[in-house]
């Protein structure tokens, strides 16, 4: 359900829930966008800060979730919150191009995060496969072992230069609508897949919660969801480059 923000007097009243909301237990103020104008489409959305201490904001459910155990994830619900004209974070109707902005940036904070996933499953499946022995050999010197792990590797090193590229770019002040969603597909897909083979290259091991693949592939999972998922990345780019 959209939230409204309806001008009363020299205040905004806000109404609305909201689902996903990462950290909104913890934090000490939270961005809210709201609809303004009903009929200005995204020109009609703006963006309130509102502290959690404000009468009628409330979290109303902390997610259990299969990843990201350390984040909590909730649900918020904003009932007839007041507030004053200066907690409009700029102007009414900014909200949708702050979004974008935003976007930007935590989908390139996304592919980070990703890179890191994909880099840590990959260490620890190399030293488990160097370690293990099977047959009098260590398991990496079979070619099916190695060739999982060089191709871990690749995609690692893959999702790091292009996740290089957007942040450099964005650090720079261009336009990195196309390249910020190509790291963050990118990437998010090599974490998943990294940590799934990570699994696999620790058998039974990588199986049980005494080893951290699995927490890789339960964490890499979200990656592909949040901050738009891996479908809505192929809609980004396919209307950049013109299709
Ligand atoms: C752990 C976690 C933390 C989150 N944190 C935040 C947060 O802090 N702030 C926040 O605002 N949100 C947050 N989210 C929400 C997250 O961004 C959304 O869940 C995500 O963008 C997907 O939206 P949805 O859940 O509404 O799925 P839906 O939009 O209902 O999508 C369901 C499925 O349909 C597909 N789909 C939808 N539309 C299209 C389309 N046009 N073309 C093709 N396929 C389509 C999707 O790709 C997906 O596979 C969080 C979610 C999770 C799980």
């Amino acid at each position: 359900m959209d939230t409204l923000a309806e001008k009363e007097g020299d205040e905004y009243v806000l109404n609305g829930t909201k689902q996903f909301i990462t950290n909104a237990s913890e934090a000490g103020s939270v961005l809210v966008k709201a609809v303004t104008d009903p009929d200005a489409g995204y020109d009609g959305i703006s963006t309130f800060i509102v502290d959690p201490a404000d009468d009628g904001f409330e979290v109303t459910t902390i997610w259990d979730k299969m990843g990201l155990n350390a984040s909590p994830t909730c649900e918020i619900q904003l009932d007839d919150v007041r507030l004053p004209e200066d907690r409009l974070l700029g102007n009414e109707g900014d909200g949708w191009d702050q979004t974008k902005k935003t976007l930007d940036g935590g989908r390139i904070s996304i592919a980070a995060l990703s890179v890191g996933l994909g880099q840590g499953a990959y260490e620890a499946a190399k030293s488990y496969a160097t370690e293990r022995e099977q047959f009098g050999q260590p398991i990496s010197e079979f070619d099916a072992v190695r060739n999982k792990i060089v191709a871990m590797h690749r995609k690692a090193e893959r999702a790091r230069l292009l996740t290089h590229k957007a942040a450099t770019k964005y650090d720079a002040g261009a336009d990195v609508n196309r390249l910020s969603a190509l790291a963050k597909l990118d990437a998010s897909e090599a974490a998943r897949e990294i940590a799934e083979d990570a699994v696999q290259v620790l058998g039974g091991y990588g199986y049980t919660t005494d080893f951290a693949p699995q927490r890789f592939y339960r964490d890499a999972k979200l990656m592909e969801i949040g901050e738009g998922t891996s479908e809505i990345q192929h809609l980004v780019i396919g209307r950049e480059l013109g299709l």
